[in-house]
């Protein structure tokens, strides 16, 4: 198939957060061969590349410069199967709930506690994406890339990704890559993790004392949707902060000075602290300039109300960093990817 490049379109519908701003040159690559093509149209009318996936962890802050390729290739296939390890392998355009989903239905474990997590397959590994006590990482096979200045394609083993919380090589090395499909080991006999946040009193509550891996995918979901803004709803980008990672003193004096201080040891000499508690500590949980805000459930998402700008959100993000590094002496570095 030929790819259909289109000038001057809107990306409002292809952000989270719903920032109406324009893209110079736009395209929907449905596999490897369109990606190719989109690098060489980028190259011939010389315009930067940005290649997004679901637009759930972005904010967009002017007019795109650049040929923004979405990434829409499908496809996902069992590469082998034992009981203890089924791998399987899904193409970097999957939508990523349902591809849990399928794997669920599939009766393969692995994912659960990853469900509702808006965005696609090919971006899960861009930040290592976490919730409720699992990460991408521990689940993770390999991923084929390929490398947009060479063409060239590269298989990454759990190592060669470096990931870290909320991190790998492709966010450390911004643009050199494109994902193209990623493979998980996934297994038919379930082991759950249930000890983070409400999790298990969720089960409890509803009276299933020995969950299925789909118990636990529906608890999830459940509770996420009681307390994150549905994007449909109401724009957002999920946690605009990560949360710090401070030393064990630093967060003991903390402690001495807010006793209700939510803090999370990590077992190597460093504390985790909730930016969330942080920031609802200082007063902007609810806070609203214009239309863009602070959720009023959960104080680590930014909200826009409606038409606030990328540059408005980006503003009232800068004055939250700027208090809370004056309260606290705590700097909190932004998640999403800023364009
Ligand atoms: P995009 O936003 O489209 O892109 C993100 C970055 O990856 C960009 O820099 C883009 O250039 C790059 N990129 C995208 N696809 C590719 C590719 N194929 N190859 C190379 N680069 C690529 N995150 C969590 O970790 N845990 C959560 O629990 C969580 N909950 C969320 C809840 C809500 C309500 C929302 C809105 C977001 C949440 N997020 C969470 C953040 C976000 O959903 C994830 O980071 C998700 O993986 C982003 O996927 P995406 O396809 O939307 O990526
Ligand atoms: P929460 O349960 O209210 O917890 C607040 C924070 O405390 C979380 O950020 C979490 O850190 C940490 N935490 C809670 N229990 C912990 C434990 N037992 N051990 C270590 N750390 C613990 O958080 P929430 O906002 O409702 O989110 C629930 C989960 O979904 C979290 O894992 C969160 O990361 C994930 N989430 C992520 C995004 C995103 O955009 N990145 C958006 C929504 C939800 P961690 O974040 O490190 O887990």
């Amino acid at each position: 198939m030929s790819l259909d490049v289109q000038p001057a379109v809107s990306l409002k519908p292809f952000n989270s957060f719903g920032v109406d701003v324009q893209a110079r040159l736009f395209a929907q690559a449905h596999d490897d061969d369109e990606v190719r093509q989109a690098l060489a149209c980028a190259r011939e009318l010389q315009v930067p590349l940005l290649v997004i996936g679901g637009g759930s962890n972005l904010l967009l802050t002017a007019d795109v410069q650049a040929l923004v390729v979405r990434m829409a290739s499908r496809g996902v296939r069992i590469l082998s199967d034992e009981p203890q390890r089924v791998v399987v392998e899904a193409e970097a355009g999957e939508p990523w709930h349902p591809f849990v989903q399928t794997c669920l239905q599939m009766g393969l474990a692995g994912l659960e506690n990853l469900s509702l997590i808006p965005g696609t397959v090919g971006a899960a590994p861009m930040q290592n994406i976490g919730a409720y006590g699992v990460e991408l990482k521990d689940v993770f096979h390999s991923l084929v890339a390929l490398e947009r200045e060479t063409g060239e394609l590269h298989e990454f083993s759990l190592e060669q990704c470096r990931f870290g919380y909320r991190d790998s090589v492709f966010k450390q090395q911004a643009g050199r890559w494109i994902i193209l499909r990623v493979r998980f080991i996934l297994s038919r006999q379930a082991h759950l993790h249930l000890e983070y946040g409400p999790v298990r009193q969720r089960l409890v509550e509803q009276g299933i004392e020995q969950p299925t891996p789909l118990d636990v995918s529906r608890a999830i979901c459940a509770i996420r949707s009681e307390k994150l803004p549905d994007p449909a709803v109401l724009g957002n980008a999920g946690s605009f902060f990560k949360n710090p990672l401070v030393p064990v003193a630093q967060a003991e004096a903390l402690k001495a000075r807010y006793p209700q201080l939510v803090a999370y040891p990590q077992g190597d000499e460093q504390v985790k602290l909730a930016a969330g508690w942080l920031i609802e500590q200082a007063g902007w949980k609810g806070f609203r300039d214009g239309d863009a805000g602070v959720h009023r459930l959960q104080a680590l998402v930014l909200v826009n109300h409606g038409q606030a700008s990328g540059l408005q959100l980006l503003s009232l993000a800068q004055r939250i960093q700027a208090d809370v590094i004056e309260r606290f002496g705590v700097s909190l570095e932004m998640e999403p990817n800023l364009y």
